[in-house]
């Protein structure tokens, strides 16, 4: 069965490009951000643009597009403006994704000082996202490192958001490397193991939708985010091969964000080597 593997790919130069670049080097699935991810500048999909979109996509058969929201959005911020700025933002991000046909927009959980209270100001939030967003797409809640305040590094965390909202538009994308920073390791087999065991009881593996394949600059446990290369990190090749071996999640789009997009079709080209058959 083919893959959906690939890569973050550039925009510039229009939201199409991403996908001829990417089967360039070897990408079955993109992941792209629709709008700047450093900037609070709107973005809009021309009718135009989503023509463009459709017909990259026929023509490259990369059927599979992922989106991931801006950094700056913050949707448990403690600052009203900050977090109204975040739901406008990332509202406008499921929007373009609606337009574009990407069914997963890819987001941060956010950060607070106080963590209960951002837990709340996010659940808020996400209840309205939920009454406001359009069709076709789905929240990915990211699985985070826990660096600083940041919220949702534990399986625990992602959980209570889904007890206050059981609502199937909420899915998670998990990051190898956050996992392994958050303290979840998947490196052998039984630990591997312990971790999915873990998140099918508190979350639901069903839930997993998007994985971001990274490896780690930092330690187990560190909760620091630093993405390396496959098998050039902490985690090492052990990981990657269970996690491309693991029949569960080989219809899933698999998406690698290491430092150096010069070296993606690389990463790419190790992680098909892992595959037993
Ligand atoms: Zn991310
Ligand atoms: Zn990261």
């Amino acid at each position: 069965m083919e893959r959906l593997l690939g890569a973050h790919m550039s925009v510039s130069g229009g939201f199409h490009k991403a996908l001829y670049e990417g089967v360039k080097i070897g990408c079955t699935a993109v992941q792209i951000f629709t709008a700047s991810p450093r900037q609070w500048r709107p973005t809009t999909v021309s009718e135009k643009d989503a023509q463009t979109f459709e017909k990259a996509k026929q023509e490259t058969h990369i059927q599979r597009v992922v989106s991931h929201a801006a950094y700056l959005i913050n949707l448990a911020s403690p600052d009203e403006e900050v977090r109204k700025k975040s739901y406008e933002a990332y509202h406008a991000e499921l929007v373009r994704c609606a337009q574009l046909g990407i069914p997963y927009a890819v987001l941060h959980m956010g950060s607070h000082p106080d963590f209960e209270a951002g837990m709340a100001l996010l659940i808020e939030n996400l209840r309205q996202l939920l009454h406001e967003m359009p069709d076709g797409v789905a929240i990915a809640m990211e699985t985070m490192a826990g660096q600083g305040t940041a919220l949702c590094y534990r399986f625990e965390h992602l959980a209570h958001i889904l007890e206050a909202l059981p609502d199937e538009r909420l899915v998670i994308c998990a990051d190898s490397c956050h996992l392994f920073a958050a303290g979840y390791d998947l490196r052998t087999p039984e630990t591997y193991e312990a971790v999915w065991q873990e998140f099918d009881r508190l979350i639901g593996l069903e839930r997993l939708k998007v994985w971001h394949l990274n490896d780690s600059r930092k330690p187990l446990g560190s909760r620091v985010d630093r993405h390396e290369h496959i098998a050039e990190g902490e985690l090492g090749e052990s990981a990657f091969r269970l996690i491309m071996n693991d029949p569960r999640f080989a219809s899933l789009p698999m998406i690698i964000e290491t430092p150096d997009e010069e070296r993606f079709a690389e990463d790419l080209a190790k992680l098909r080597g892992y595959l037993q058959n």
